[in-house]
C-alpha cells in the first residue's frame, strides 16, 4: 500500500487556457480515490492519469467558484455507469464542501450587480449544489436507465457540508482522516483547506487563500503543502488596474508569500498549484519555483497536469 498524489490540473482562474486544465488534484490511498476540487478539464484528466470511476470515493470542495466546481457534474455523471459491481450499486460518492454561508456576502455597491440570480437561494451550499446538479440533469438520471441498465440514480451521491466551526475532522475511517480549516478568499465564504493524513504520510490542500495563519497550522509538519500562487506584479505589469489589483490581493497568496508560508508550516515539500496567471507560456516552471521557493529551506516544485508523488511508509 502507499499513497500517491496527482495534479489533474493547475490552473487558477475561471478562463480556460490552452495547455493547462482546472484545478483538481487526486489523492489515491490503497486504489480508493480522493479528488480535491473539481475544475475545468477533471474528468478527462481523471481518466488520462488511469484512474478508475468506480474508485472514485469521495470530493472534496475547497469553495464553490466555478473554477473548482465547473467540471463536478461530470465527474459524477460521466462514471455514473460504472458504479457498479457484482450486480449491486456501490456507495454513493461522498461530495464534501461548504455549507451555505451565514450571512449573504457583502459587496454589491462595490459590484454593482444588475441581476441577483435565484433570488430565493442567491448562495448556495454544497448540499445545494449537488440536489441543483441532480435537477438539472434529472432527463439523463430518469430517461437513460429506460433504455440502458444503470446504477440507481439514487445512489449516485451524497452532498456532506462541512459547518463552522472550523478546525475540524471531517472524513476518518482509521486509515484515511480529513481535516479541514476555512481560509481567506475574500468574499467566498466558507472557503476550505483540507489535510488528509493516511498511514503512509501527509499532504495539505491550501484552496485559495491569502497567507492564513489557520492553514499554517492545519499544515504543519506535512510532506507536501500543494498551495495555489498568483504573481500580482506579473498581473499588474499586464494591465490589471489597482482595484482589481487590491480585490486579487484579498483572494490570494503572493509568489513572493509562499514560501515564507511553506516554512512556518515546517513541511518538506512545496508543490506550487492553481496558477494565476494560468497559461503555461507566461511564467516559466523554473520563474514560479525559484521565486516561490525563496524563504523556504524545504524542496520547491512547480507543479504540473500529471505530477505524481508517492508517499511510503518508512
Ligand atoms: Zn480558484
Amino acid at each position: 500500500m502507499a499513497t500517491e498524489l496527482v495534479l489533474l490540473g493547475t490552473a487558477g482562474a475561471p478562463l480556460p487556457v490552452a495547455g493547462r486544465a482546472g484545478i483538481c488534484t487526486a489523492l489515491v490511498f490503497d486504489g480508493r480515490v480522493f479528488v480535491i476540487d473539481c475544475g475545468r478539464g477533471a474528468p478527462s484528466a481523471y481518466a488520462d492519469a488511469g484512474l478508475d470511476f468506480s474508485r472514485l470515493e469521495a470530493v472534496f470542495l475547497t469553495h464553490l467558484h466555478v473554477d473548482h466546481v465547473g467540471d463536478l457534474p461530470g465527474m459524477l455523471l460521466y462514471g455514473w455507469g460504472v458504479r457498479v459491481r457484482d450486480g449491486r450499486d456501490l456507495a454513493p460518492v461522498r461530495v464534501y464542501g461548504p455549507s451555505r454561508p451565514k450571512a449573504l456576502p457583502s459587496g454589491d455597491a462595490t459590484f454593482h450587480r444588475q441581476t441577483t440570480i435565484d433570488p430565493e437561494l442567491p448562495d448556495p451550499g454544497t448540499a445545494d449544489l449537488i440536489g441543483h446538479i441532480l435537477a438539472g440533469y434529472a432527463y439523463h438520471l430518469n430517461v437513460m436507465p429506460l433504455d440502458a441498465t444503470m446504477p440507481d440514480a439514487g445512489a449516485l451521491v451524497r452532498a456532506h457540508e462541512i459547518d463552522v466551526p472550523l478546525p475540524a475532522v471531517v472524513f476518518d475511517d482509521g486509515n484515511v482522516r480529513v481535516s479541514a480549516v476555512a481560509v481567506t478568499h475574500g468574499r467566498a465564504v466558507p472557503a476550505l483547506a483540507y489535510r488528509f493524513d493516511t498511514p503512509d504520510g501527509s499532504v495539505a490542500f491550501s484552496g485559495d487563500t491569502t497567507v492564513n495563519e489557520d492553514l499554517i497550522s492545519l499544515a504543519q509538519g506535512a510532506d507536501i503543502l500543494v498551495h495555489q500562487v498568483a504573481d500580482l506584479d506579473y498581473l499588474k505589469r499586464h494591465g490589471i488596474n489597482d482595484a482589481d489589483l487590491a480585490r486579487l490581493a484579498a483572494l490570494h497568496t503572493d509568489v513572493t508569500q509562499v514560501g515564507g508560508v511553506a516554512e512556518r508550516a515546517r513541511v518538506r515539500e512545496l508543490i506550487l498549484s492553481h496558477y494565476l496567471p494560468a497559461h503555461p507560456g507566461a511564467i516559466s516552471e523554473a520563474e514560479w519555483a525559484r521565486r516561490a521557493g525563496r524563504g523556504f529551506s524545504g524542496t520547491t516544485t512547480a507543479g504540473r497536469d500529471g505530477l505524481r508523488r508517492t508517499l511510503t511508509r518508512s
